[in-house]
């Protein structure tokens, strides 16, 4: 390892280094059964994401994109139905519903959360949507059904599910939770009086353990968890090639298996997550209190009371966001962006005729929003220079002022929340 001052956004080299004995025995004992794909490596693996997650289910896939797909189809969403999502995600939430036939259609996010507001989800199903003669629900949008609901629990936390719950069982939907970025995200449903896991709390969910998640396997990988044995069971089928037992294929399928080596791996990584959940809490916390003479905490991340969020990543907002990267980059700090373009914007999407003020929050979010570097191994002292350049930056940029008795705001407030 280098000595170097600069601060990746994420370290991915320190934990596998960790681990580097017990993941070469994976490895290893894969060369020497040629157990490479499905198996016993697979299965236990299922079931410790299944435990961890407190679901009956976990259905080990080759993505978190197939986890999505699979979900969604298992589920019963059909072709040309239409579901309910964000456009502030990743596109493979998206892509996950085109592929299962889906039309997706977005409701706005919340400007606290940034996940999907369930005000907003109201509207557009008394107000976008309307009954046909047998009683369906259709969107006047497509004129097609409105059978599911994605909500997304984005950045590690969730999305707040009591009312779109709610919602979905009013209105008769499907609700897949994508928690690609939320292993082990805790919600507190009020309804309940009790702590959820993310992943628990719809038909199905989706995970992803490409590298950078807060589970990564050591290449592309994902799963599915669900509490329903018929779910469970066409995922099973679903994921290789349709088949109930060898050449008997009950449905075509996909190509969508998990790797043995992959599952051995992320069995092995599985139990440090919740210690590294834990450890990105802390991290979160020392972020929140470097900042806090900031003031302005709305540009902070907002856990809300219900939420036990997992800090996939640790998300500001700043108005100048181009300037702060630029600094900090030029101060060997690495940021991100999650996610630059609306999905209701992108180019992929020119065909669902949204066009720039359909979904004000998101389009406002998405041009302020910077993503600080975040991962279990980050050090105090590392934040603590964050925390300077981010300082030192914002007092470059904003007018002159004098002296500052304590650091400037992280921005101006433009939104009074
Ligand atoms: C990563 C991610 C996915 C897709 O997972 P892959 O494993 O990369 O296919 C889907 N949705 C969200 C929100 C994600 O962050």
């Amino acid at each position: 390892m280098t000595v170097s001052n600069s601060i990746p956004f994420l370290d991915l080299i320190t934990p596998h280094v960790e681990l580097e004995q017990e993941l070469m025995g994976v490895f290893r004992q894969a060369l020497h059964t040629a157990g490479f794909i499905g198996g016993p490596m697979v299965e236990n693996f299922e079931k410790a994401f299944a435990e961890f997650c407190d679901t009956k289910h976990s259905i080990a896939v080759s993505s978190g994109t197939d986890a999505l797909l699979f979900a969604l189809v298992a589920s019963g969403v059909s072709d040309g139905d239409v579901v309910v999502t964000v456009p502030h995600t990743f596109i493979a939430t998206t892509e996950g519903i085109s592929q299962a036939g889906g039309l997706p259609e977005f409701v706005d996010i919340d400007e606290g959360t940034y996940n999907m507001d369930p005000k907003k989800l109201k509207e557009y199903l008394e107000g976008k949507c309307t009954r046909d003669q047998s009683g369906r629900l259709i969107s006047k949008r497509s004129s097609r059904p409105v059978t599911a609901i994605v909500p997304v629990h984005l950045y590690g936390q969730c999305a707040d599910m009591d009312p779109i719950l709610e919602l979905a069982e009013q209105y008769g939907l499907l609700v897949i939770e994508d928690a690609c970025q939320a292993h082990g995200a805790e919600y507190f449903s009020r309804k309940l009086n009790r702590w959820r896991k993310a992943g628990t709390m719809g038909r199905a969910a989706a995970f992803s353990f490409y590298p950078g998640k807060n589970l990564g396997a050591c290449g592309e990988a994902g799963a599915v968890t669900t509490n329903d044995q018929d779910v469970s069971a066409t995922i099973k089928m679903l994921r290789d090639h349709g088949q109930s037992k060898k050449y008997y294929h009950d449905l075509e399928g996909y190509n969508g298996r998990l790797d043995a080596i992959q599952a051995g791996i992320l069995h092995v990584k599985l139990a440090h997550l919740a210690k590294w959940n834990a450890q990105r809490r802390e991290r979160a916390a020392e972020y929140n209190r470097l900042f806090t003479s900031t003031r302005n905490s709305t540009l902070l991340p907002h856990e809300p009371s219900w939420s036990r969020a997992i800090y996939h990543l640790y998300v500001v907002r700043t108005q100048d966001r181009e300037g702060l990267m630029a600094h900090l980059k030029a101060a060997g700090i690495g940021t991100g962006i999650h996610y630059p373009i609306p999905l209701h914007l992108q180019k992929a999407y020119d065909s669902f005729g949204y066009a720039p003020g359909d979904f004000p929050v998101c389009e406002a979010v998405s041009a302020q929003i910077v993503s600080l570097p975040m991962f279990p191994q980050l050090t105090n002292e590392q934040q603590a220079r964050v925390a300077e350049e981010v300082f030192r930056f914002l007092q470059i940029a904003d007018a002159p002022k004098p002296v500052a008795a304590e650091p400037m705001p992280l921005a101006a407030a433009e939104h009074s929340a």
